[in-house]
């Protein structure tokens, strides 16, 4: 290991230690001390941030977007260590961080080049109708402006996309909104080496230090502060229905309530429509096995639940995936906790009424192997608990009667990230009957393939219904993701010299 992290924490451009300590506990390699954080850390930055927002959202779509690509250069200048430091502490393999860096910086560049666009304002203009009967109307216009300082919480198993510099931070800077960020536990090298990144960009273009803050966690008081400080206007979470419930509560609770963005779990569901299984199961089956094992099943997008009708095809489906499964050699998962519910989790599906076991492994520490169950619509439905995600690479096969237990089986799912439809053209009466329902449950809708990759792009919803997410009406990435961070302002009457910048123009 060649890249030795300060430990300090980032409070508005200065390194800052603290006296309590934490240390990492790598998959590989050395174990470092950080320093803890503390509510009177996050009360530092939190202040910080609020002193710096006025300045940047008053600062230029361009001189944001500049901000944006700078942080990705400085994050690409240090791409090497950032890939060792990643790797050592979450076991992922050194070609996946590589990969999450390119989705990280392309992020960044992608919003630097939508706000230049400015479409994303959705400006608007009413104009004064003075002699409107019986009453006049005045001038109004309207633009979306920087909702104030954001609180960003990371995952633990996307240490990039979905972290320090990942899709909450960059949408949040590109709105025009300083961001004070919680560091994971799972790797606070990784989002320290990225924040010094973000701090590096923020000196070299001479902007305000504040706009930017990193405290590492220690306690969950760290992150509770944090929700409640009274300066933050928003948080972005990605991570567990548990964690992401309990801090929603908190923002909820705040004598000023705040929107909570929260990114939490999902199983899911994958429907294998009669004419699909018929023509091609077991070539599904293989597929399935292969995007539930991908990252050791550590996606918040992993098929975690495949719905067949029971039959012959059924069968040809579940037993080409128990054979893909059977080959994936045990992978090492983000952390020992991690790897203990997993176990947990599978124990308790396997234990459930009706389901059999199909797949069963024997690891111990932080490796895991495939798990792979099945069971009967009805045992399912008769048993909430089987529909929580057990985060791993664990599927659960439901074996349906016919396609009307398959359409009381769709609309028994909560709310979910993803569902997806494996069907053929003879299929179609099924799948429209199944639209409508799968529609209402998730955020994207998908046919034949597999939900475990999330495109960067302007038309993405990565959300849900509750409990997939808390984001009513939005997602956290691709370019809509900003809107999470803007709020609406009508200007009556306001003298053109007056306004922002951005509605001079028109
Ligand atoms: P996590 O355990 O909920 O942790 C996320 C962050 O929240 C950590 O910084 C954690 O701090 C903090 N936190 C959790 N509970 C808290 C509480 N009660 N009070 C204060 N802070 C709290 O999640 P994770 O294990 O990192 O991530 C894995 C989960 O994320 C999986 O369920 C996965 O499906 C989900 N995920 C969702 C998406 C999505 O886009 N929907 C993407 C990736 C992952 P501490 O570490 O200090 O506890």
């Amino acid at each position: 290991m060649t890249f030795t992290p300060h430990g300090d924490h980032l409070i508005a451009g200065e390194r800052v230690s603290a006296e309590g300590k934490l240390s990492s506990a790598p998959a590989s390699g050395n174990a470092f001390e950080f320093s803890a954080g503390s509510p009177e850390l996050v009360a530092e930055a939190c202040a910080a941030a609020h002193a710096a927002f006025s300045g940047f959202a008053a600062t230029t779509r361009e001189e944001r977007a500049v901000l944006l690509e700078t942080i990705a250069d400085e994050i690409d200048a240090r791409g090497d260590e950032i890939t060792e430091i990643g790797s050592a502490e979450t076991g992922l393999p050194e070609a996946r961080l590589q990969g999450e860096r390119g989705r990280t910086t392309g992020q960044l560049r992608l919003f630097a080049t939508h706000i230049r666009d400015g479409a994303y304002l959705d400006r608007r203009h009413d104009t004064a109708l003075p002699d409107r009967q019986p009453l006049p109307r005045p001038d109004l216009r309207m633009m979306q402006r920087p909702i104030g300082p954001v609180a960003v919480f990371g995952a633990s198993n996307f240490p990039l996309a979905f972290s320090t510099a990942g899709g909450d931070t960059a949408a949040a800077l590109a709105a025009g909104c300083p961001v004070v960020v919680k560091g994971h536990g799972a790797h606070p090298g990784t989002g320290e080496i990225v924040g010094d990144a973000i701090v590096a960009a923020l000196a070299k273009l001479g902007m305000d230090g504040g706009i930017f803050s990193l405290v590492q966690g220690g306690t969950r008081a760290v992150g509770e502060a944090l929700v409640t400080d009274p300066r933050i206007k928003a948080v972005g979470f990605t991570g567990s229905l548990g964690g992401g419930r309990a801090l929603f509560d908190l923002c909820a609770k705040r004598p000023e309530p705040i929107p909570f963005f929260g990114e939490l779990g999902s199983v899911n569901p994958m429907f294998v429509l009669p004419e699909a299984a018929t023509a091609r199961g077991a070539d599904l089956g293989t597929g399935w096995a292969a995007s539930l094992t991908i990252g050791a099943g550590q996606f918040c997008t992993n098929p975690g639940i495949a719905i067949v009708m029971d039959g012959p095809e059924a069968d040809a489906f579940v037993n080409a995936a128990s054979e893909g499964l059977k080959a994936v050699a045990a992978q090492t998962m983000l952390t020992d906790g991690m790897a203990d519910a997993y176990r947990s989790g599978a124990r308790r599906v396997s234990e459930a009424a009706g389901v059999k076991s199909l797949l069963t492994s024997t690891c111990e520490g932080r490796s895991a192997a495939p798990y792979l169950f099945d069971v009967p619509a009805e045992d399912w439905m008769a048993n909430e608990e089987l529909s929580e995600e057990v985060f791993g690479p664990l599927g659960l096969v439901i074996r349906v009667k016919d396609a009307e237990q398959m359409q009381v089986v769709a609309a028994n799912f909560k709310g979910q990230l993803t569902a997806t439809l494996q069907m053929d053209e003879g299929d179609f009466d099924l799948a429209r009957a199944l639209l409508p329902v799968l529609e209402q449950m998730a955020g994207r809708v998908l046919a034949n393939g597999f939900p475990t990759g999330v495109e960067v792009a302007d038309t993405m919803v990565h959300g849900g219904p509750y409990p997939a997410s808390t984001n009513f009406g939005a997602t956290s990435v691709g370019t809509l993701s900003i809107r999470r961070f803007l709020r609406p302002v009508c200007y009556q009457n306001l003298p053109v010299a007056l306004l922002p910048a951005d509605l001079q123009a028109d």
